[in-house]
Order: structure tokens, then C-alpha cells, then sequence
């Protein structure tokens, strides 16, 4: 049986790594889509993909520091798939810079586009969700926003931060039915994560017990784990995804 049979998601920052693999792992799960992020000939493709599955597919091509457009790209979504049941706070960019050479105009970047663009979307989809029978906010923070990592203030603040807004609106929508939980990766394989050499990527695949780097695919199975009914009773949970690594 398929896990999210007719459930329409949204997932931000769906054109690659992380979010594009949710957006297809739900998509097998019988999901129907709308996809953001800010390149709109990576989400046509990906969008393609969706189809091939036998699912919808919405491409909305936004820049999540623009809060009007985000508003009419959530809304032509959830006119366009008749509703939304589940959205993942997933796009995210990084700014590495130790603090006295970190600017101000990078740190609040960073701080707006991981953070209230996720306070953005779930704003603009939270009446949806709320009519929804099976709200569910999944937001993707970093194993970098529970320990803190150097030379990434901007970027560790704008992840531990998400942690405690997802875990207010857990709070605050409980009663409403909906959940809200965050999963917190280690170090998948992304573009994110592909400008560092091979010796470093080994010597961070000595530091996790499980013994290797994560693909896109582990996160993509705990958000599909999160959305589906499976976990109807938990909420306010930040779900690491890390190997081991920050135990
Ligand atoms: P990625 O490959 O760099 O992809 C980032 C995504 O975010 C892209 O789809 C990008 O869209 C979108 N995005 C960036 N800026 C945007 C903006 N202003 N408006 C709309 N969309 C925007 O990153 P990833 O590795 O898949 O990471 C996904 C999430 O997981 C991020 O929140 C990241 O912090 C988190 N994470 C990653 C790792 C890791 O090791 N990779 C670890 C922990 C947490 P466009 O390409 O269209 O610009």
C-alpha cells in the first residue's frame, strides 16, 4: 500500500540533492506535487519525472526572500492540486565565514532564506494545511543547528533557529491536527556538500558509525516516515539523520 496515497505536498528547494530526493520518494508514494525553488527548467524536468510516476506536478519557480511572490506561489500550488496536505521547509543555502570576516548582509542572507523562508512558506500554506485531515510540516534543519560548527554561524543560527520554530507551531497547531517535526541530516552528498576534497570527505566518513557519508535517499525516507500516517502520534520531534555521526 502506498504511504502517502493522494496527500498533496509541497516541497521547497525541489530542483536538486535533498528536496528533489523527497519530492520523488513521495511521488512513489502516490503523492501528488508542487515544486519550489528558483530555477524553473530544474523543476520542469523533476516535474517530468513526477508525471512518469503517474502523479501532479506544480513548478513554481521562487526566490523564497520574496514574501509576496512566495504567497502567490503557494497559492497557484494549492489551487492547482486542490488543496495541501504536507509541506517540507527544505531549501537552504550556506555562507562559510569565520565571524570576524563574516558580513552582515551574507549572515542575514543566509538568516532569510533558511529561516523566514520557511516562516514564509508555512505561513502562506497554513490555512490549507489547517482544512487539511492530515497536516504536516517537516522542516529541515542540519545536525550543524543542535552542536554548532565553526566558520558557520550564519548558518548553524538560521538551523538551530528553525528547530525552535518548528517546534512552536508543533505547539501551536497540535489541536488543529496538524504535526510539525524537524529532521536534522549530517553530511548527505549534495552540491551543498560536493566542493570538499576526497580526503576530507573520508576523514569525515571516519567520524560517523555508520561508517559512510548519507545520499539524499536516507533523508528522503524519514521525510516520507514523517509524512505518512506511521507517524500520526509524533510531533515536535527533531529526527536526526546523520549516521551516528553527532551522538
Ligand atoms: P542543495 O543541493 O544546495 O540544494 C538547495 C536547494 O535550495 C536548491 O533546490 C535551491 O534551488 C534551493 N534554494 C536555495 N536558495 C533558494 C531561494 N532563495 N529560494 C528558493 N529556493 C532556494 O542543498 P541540499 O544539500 O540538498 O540541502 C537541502 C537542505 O538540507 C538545506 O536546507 C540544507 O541546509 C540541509 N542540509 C544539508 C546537508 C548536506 O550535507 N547536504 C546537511 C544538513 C542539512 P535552486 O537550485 O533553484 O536555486
Amino acid at each position: 500500500m502506498s504511504l502517502l496515497a493522494d496527500r498533496k505536498a509541497l516541497v521547497t528547494g525541489a530542483s536538486r540533492g535533498i528536496g528533489r530526493a523527497i519530492a520523488l520518494a513521495f511521488a512513489r508514494e502516490g503523492a501528488d506535487l508542487a515544486l519550489l525553488a528558483t530555477r524553473r527548467d530544474a523543476l520542469e524536468a523533476l516535474a517530468e519525472e513526477v508525471r512518469a510516476l503517474g502523479r501532479r506536478a506544480s513548478v513554481q519557480a521562487v526566490d523564497l526572500r520574496d514574501g509576496a511572490a512566495v504567497q502567490a506561489a503557494v497559492d497557484a500550488a494549492r489551487e492547482e492540486l486542490g488543496g495541501l496536505d504536507i509541506v517540507v521547509n527544505n531549501a537552504g543555502i550556506t555562507c562559510d565565514q569565520l565571524l570576524l570576516r563574516h558580513k552582515e548582509e551574507d549572515f542575514q542572507r543566509v538568516l532569510d532564506v533558511n529561516l523566514t523562508g520557511a516562516f514564509r512558506v508555512t505561513k502562506a500554506a497554513a490555512r490549507a494545511l489547517l482544512k487539511s485531515r492530515c497536516g504536516r510540516i517537516i522542516t529541515v534543519s542540519s545536525v550543524v543547528g543542535l552542536t554548532g560548527n565553526a566558520g558557520q554561524s550564519s548558518y548553524a543560527a538560521s538551523k538551530a533557529g528553525l528547530v525552535g520554530f518548528a517546534k512552536s507551531l508543533a505547539q501551536e497547531l497540535a489541536r488543529r491536527g496538524v504535526t510539525s517535526n524537524v529532521i536534522a541530516p549530517g553530511f548527505i552528498e549534495t552540491d551543498m556538500t560536493a566542493q570538499l576534497s576526497d580526503e576530507q570527505r573520508a576523514a569525515i566518513a571516519q567520524r560517523i558509525p555508520l561508517g559512510r557519508v548519507g545520499r539524499a535517499e536516507d533523508v528522503a525516507r524519514a521525510a516520507v516516515y514523517l509524512a505518512s500516517d506511521h507517524a500520526a502520534y509524533v510531533t515536535g520531534v527533531v529526527l536526526r539523520v546523520d549516521g551516528g555521526l553527532s551522538m
